[in-house]
């Protein structure tokens, strides 16, 4: 028999099997499964009321939020598709998202208003506005829909239509190396696919307690709205990531697993209450997104003895987890010796093939030396970019989506990653990872945080910059850096420049742009010549 792999099939699930246990806590918001169910199918008629219907894009501009979560579930049981905007991007980026992927409806948290009316009257597809959070007396420069009315006006029973595992469920916009932002299409298939592969990995279970560190604007919120709501799990919203909030309601709510990207746990182990806390219901710690730099790791270690601390990796394109240094169960045992297997990306996904190949696309030995292109294909890999078809086929060749992302594959499948394509410096010829240099970096105990870029050198064709944020209070000079980082890093790798800045510029998941730091060396390099 085959039925449709279908993503609404996780809340249908949860209605029944866990109808009056919590499925999410949002500031004073408390909401059982079922409660979580009839509002999901509510708004659904409600959005079918205003005209949506298969293939139309509801976006959404939203903190993390119990109505967000809602959307996972509301939009793509209608047969359309949800879009969850970044809301670091500024106006004309959303303008150009929300034009571009042609959206009937705008769902937006009224504390985000501001980034809406600028653009407003430059939107001919949008015929939908609601409104929701906020104080829904406040006064607005437009006019729209009010969420919860919506929802407590329209029918409670929802009739499904029929829809087709190959329909896209989920659009994301990546920020992209091209001037043009990519709309990342995930269907119902490869979003079910990427729910079970990871569940079986993940092993969460109805008494997990998950905290959304990662916006759920971001790609498929690491795959959590659809995992932790397939078994049942409490869901816990926080709307942006503040480290002394996040670690109360850790605390509170007896959060057992959390995602990070790193930056969020440096955050973390370097905010006041860190130690104070009670975080012994904390059994698994993430991090993915970035390179994660090993002195984070074992400080986590350290810190929650109880827990599980390990890497994992993905992107958009591969909804998102496509590797994880989780499922072995040689890696719970011993947690010194399993230290630098769970510092690597990890090993495939259950579904999901990783090669590293050459530049004419031919597979390399999996010996853990040779470095190559990571490329994957799966299930769980995305169906195309959004009206782009030459791009989709410029990353899919030969049906093997390539990564842009360089790394090693061992015996035994674990993945390194070693940077990606455009980030490695090429100084004196020699490829040199941005990211090794960066690890060293954050070894020394004052930095915060730090980035490595490729600045334009006369002598060495490129050199490596790095641009450090203290710890408060810290201090450290540049002879004090260029001699730790001697000590670790073969003499071409340690950088050329240092610049010591108050704070990195950050994407909506608190990753380092490095994209910007580039742009911005690049003035400073044009300002001193012009001088
Ligand atoms: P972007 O960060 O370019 O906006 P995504 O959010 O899809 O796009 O992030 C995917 C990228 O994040 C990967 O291509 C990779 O470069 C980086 N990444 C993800 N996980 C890891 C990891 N564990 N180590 C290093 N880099 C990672």
């Amino acid at each position: 028999m085959k039925t449709p792999l279908l993503v609404s099939d996780f809340l249908r699930r949860g209605r029944t099997v866990y109808r009056d246990a919590p499925a999410v806590v949002c500031g004073s918001e408390r909401l059982t499964y079922g409660q979580v169910a009839d509002r999901v199918d509510r708004f659904s008629n409600a959005l079918r009321a205003l005209g949506v219907g298969h293939g139309d894009v509801v976006a959404y501009l939203s903190f993390n939020c119990h109505r967000l979560l809602e959307a996972y579930y509301a939009v793509p049981q209608l047969g359309a598709i949800l879009l969850p905007i970044n809301i670091r991007l500024t106006p004309p980026d959303i303008a150009y998202i929300l034009n571009d992927s042609a959206a009937s409806t705008v769902v937006i948290d009224r504390q985000l208003v501001a980034l809406y009316a600028p653009i407003a009257s430059s939107l001919p597809k949008v015929k939908n506005v609601v409104f929701m959070g906020g104080d829904p007396k406040a006064d607005l420069p437009f006019s729209g829909h009010d969420y919860e009315t919506l929802v407590k006006e329209a029918p409670a029973q929802f009739a499904p239509p029929a829809i087709d595992e190959d329909d896209v469920a989920e659009l994301f916009y990546t920020s992209g190396t091209t001037a043009r932002p990519k709309g990342v299409m995930l269907t119902h298939r490869n979003l079910v696919t990427h729910a079970y592969s990871s569940i079986a990995c993940a092993h969460v279970g109805d008494t997990d307690v998950i905290l959304h560190s990662i916006p759920l604007f971001h790609v498929n919120g690491w795959g959590t709205p659809h995992t932790l709501t397939m078994v049942g799990g409490k869901h816990v919203m926080v709307p942006r990531f503040d480290p002394e909030h996040v670690l109360e309601i850790v605390e509170r709510e007896g959060v057992t697993k959390i995602f990070m990207v790193p930056t969020m746990a440096v955050a973390l182990v370097n905010s006041p209450s860190w130690k104070a806390r009670d975080l012994s219901a904390l059994t698994k710690v993430m991090f993915g997104g970035a390179a994660t730099p090993p002195a984070l790791v074992r400080a986590l270690d350290e810190r929650l003895p109880h827990a599980l601390i390990h890497c994992g990796y993905g992107l958009s394109e591969t909804s998102p987890i496509l590797t994880t240094a989780m499922p072995k169960a040689s890696v719970h045992k011993d947690r010194s010796s399993s230290f630098s297997s769970r510092l690597t990306a990890g090993v495939p996904l259950p579904g999901v093939e990783v090669e590293i190949m050459d530049e004419s696309g031919q597979p390399l030995p999996h010996d853990g030396v040779s470095v190559g292109e990571i490329c994957a294909r799966g299930n769980t890999v995305f169906a195309g970019y959004w009206k782009q078809p030459e791009e989709t086929s410029r990353y899919i060749v030969d049906g093997w989506f390539h990564t842009g992302d360089m790394g090693s594959i061992d015996d035994q499948g674990y993945v390194s990653i070693v940077d990606r394509k455009k980030d490695i410096i090429i100084t004196g010829g020699e490829n040199v990872a941005s990211i090794e240099i960066e690890k060293a970096i954050y070894d020394h105990p004052s930095v915060l945080e730090c980035a490595v870029i490729g600045v334009p050198d006369d002598k060495w064709g490129e050199a490596p910059a790095a641009i450090i944020v203290l710890k408060p209070g810290a201090t450290l000079d540049v002879a004090e850096l260029i001699e730790h980082a001697r000590g670790k890093l073969a003499h071409f790798k340690v950088p050329k420049h240092v610049k010591f800045v108050e704070v990195l510029p950050k994407g909506g998941t608190g990753k380092i742009l490095k994209r910007e730091l580039r742009e911005s060396y690049k003035k400073d390099l044009q300002t001193a010549t012009a001088r």
